[in-house]
């Protein structure tokens, strides 16, 4: 791969990257991290020690490669009411702990902050979204700030129409459909598909995500993991709206973790193929035919009560497809055993094999046998979708995922919804089950083979053969981390020049 860094030592070009401790945030922009340094620029990840242990194999793999890249590693101070050693929010993140880390987090980070900027002396930083003070920080330094907000730009484009225009406040009922104004094509959502922050203005959260924006405007420009063949129409948008630039790095799973070593151990510290789940995911795949397998995964954060889990269990059971089926550590004894007793079943008769806890995604969507995927529309699962070539049914459960599952199912027609109707927040389970019939109907139409589907599988194929273009040299995305590396270096280069007043 060819480096971009500048002639001598003195003039290479220096990141500090700031990633988030949701394994959703931090897992891309360590890799978007990884992809910088890859091309020349000399990198550092500030984060926790908990956090840093999810991916510094990889970093330390990198920098084996010769690449300019390390972790800082910052303490987090004893907080009352804070269990020692939590340092990341996930599925089992409760609401309140999750409060509390975040503040001991920025105020830990923002306190260290000014110093840490004079030990590395960056040139540039890439924030997180939720570190929203950090665009004050890098300019006091004069530097510029480059914001990750994770997402597709399709989604940020439909949440700043309903802020814009709140169409939504114009029905009568939560399932009542409404159109969202000023976008390429004719979305409807109804208000029970949309991000509780649109309804509640004055919730915490919501007043947050107006700080990330006010933040994201006044940015030098965003990071985004998408690339312009999947949505290029919404990334002008995009950037009309916020009325700065954007980049995209996409699909950036595939194109820095590109041995087996970096795919099995991304976003776990350890390699999954370790121990069982080595002689168990890979050896039942490996019995299996090619595309005959239905990957379902709902991402890191989700969390589902003992009657959804029921009825996952037999929606899979009598779809007539095989699957491999990741189970997020389940508290509850009676969903436990439920499908403790299920997994022995589906285990005995060949038919299903399941994970718990972390998957290797990346070895399992690049596997022959696998052939469709079930997925909660998380962007960062999307996108290795779609890279791979599958197709997908779309269960969409909370964050931007409603939008985004309009991308693929209306758009870009690579996906069957399961037909979710209920935006619930990823600490709690909400309301609405999705039945078993629901469930195996979706999964029968993606995976059975019939027109429609066929269809639905050269699309996404076709989609896929982009998206890998795109990482190429001279591909969409190539071409964009040149120019976003060429403009830090001009910036840079231009402050040099500045006479010292
Ligand atoms: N992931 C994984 N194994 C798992 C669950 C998730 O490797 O068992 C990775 C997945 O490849 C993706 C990320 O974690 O990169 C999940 O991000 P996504 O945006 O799909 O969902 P979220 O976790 O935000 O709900």
């Amino acid at each position: 791969m060819e480096s971009i860094g500048v002639e001598g030592e003195y003039e290479k070009l220096k990141a500090i990257f700031l990633p988030f401790i949701t394994p959703s945030h931090l897992v891309p922009v360590v890799d978007i991290a990884r992809i910088f340094a890859m091309h020349g620029v000399d990198v550092t990840i500030i984060t926790t020690p908990a956090n840093a242990a999810v991916f510094q194999s990889s970093v330390d793999r990198d920098a084996s490669r010769r690449r300019s890249i390390r972790t800082h590693l910052v303490k987090l101070p004893h907080v009352p009411g804070l269990p020692e050693g939590v340092e990341t929010i996930n599925a089992t993140t409760s609401k309140d702990i999750g409060g509390k880390l975040y503040e001991a987090l920025n105020k830990t980070i923002q306190t260290q902050f000014q110093q840490l900027l004079h030990q590395y002396k960056p040139d540039f930083l890439v924030s997180d979204m939720f570190y929203t003070w950090s665009v004050d920080a890098a300019a006091e330094f004069g530097i510029p700030r480059l914001i990750y907000v994770g997402g597709t730009y399709f989604a940020h484009c439909a949440m700043d129409s309903l802020e814009r225009f709140e169409p939504h406040k114009k029905v009568e009922s939560d399932d009542e459909s409404f159109l969202i104004p000023g976008l390429p094509y004719n979305m409807e959502m109804t208000r029970s598909q949309i991000p509780a922050r649109f309804k509640k203005p004055d919730d915490p959260f919501s007043y947050l995500m107006k700080m990330v924006k006010e933040s994201e405007k006044r940015s030098y420009g965003s990071l985004f993991k998408s690339f312009y063949a999947f949505e290029g129409a919404y990334e002008e948008l995009y950037r009309k709206i916020m009325g700065t630039k954007s980049w995209n790095v996409g699909p950036i799973s595939s194109w820095v973790n590109q041995d087996a070593s970096d795919k099995g151990s991304r976003g776990h510290g350890k390699e999954v193929e370790e121990g069982r789940e080595k002689v168990g995911w890979l050896a039942w795949l490996n019995s299996k035919q090619k595309g005959s397998v239905v990957y379902v995964c709902f991402g890191s954060m989700n969390n589902f009560s003992a009657t959804q889990i029921t009825e996952i269990a037999h929606g899979l059971e009598d779809c007539g497809h095989d699957f491999i089926w990741v189970v997020r550590k389940i508290d509850e004894d009676e969903s436990r055993a439920l499908v403790e007793e299920f997994e022995k079943r589906v285990e005995a008769s060949k038919k299903g094999y399941l994970i718990w806890g972390w998957a290797p995604q990346l070895l399992i969507l690049e596997h022959p046998a696998i052939g469709g995927v079930v997925t909660h529309c998380g962007m960062n699962t999307v996108i290795e979708t779609v890279d791979a070539g599958l197709p997908m049914v779309t269960w969409p459960l909370f964050a931007e995922q409603f939008f985004n599952e309009r991308l693929l199912v209306d758009v870009l027609k690579i996906a069957v919804p399961v037909g979710a109707k209920e935006w619930k927040s990823w600490s709690e389970f909400g309301n609405e089950i999705v039945e078993r019939e629901k469930i195996a109907k979706a999964i029968s139409l993606l995976m059975g083979g019939g027109e429609e589907c066929e269809e639905v599988r050269r699309r996404v194929k076709a989609l896929s053969d982009v998206a890998k273009k795109a990482i190429k040299i001279g591909g969409s995305s190539y071409n964009s981390l040149k120019d976003v590396i060429q403009e830090m270096k001009s910036l840079k280069l231009e402050k040099l020049k500045k006479p010292v007043s």
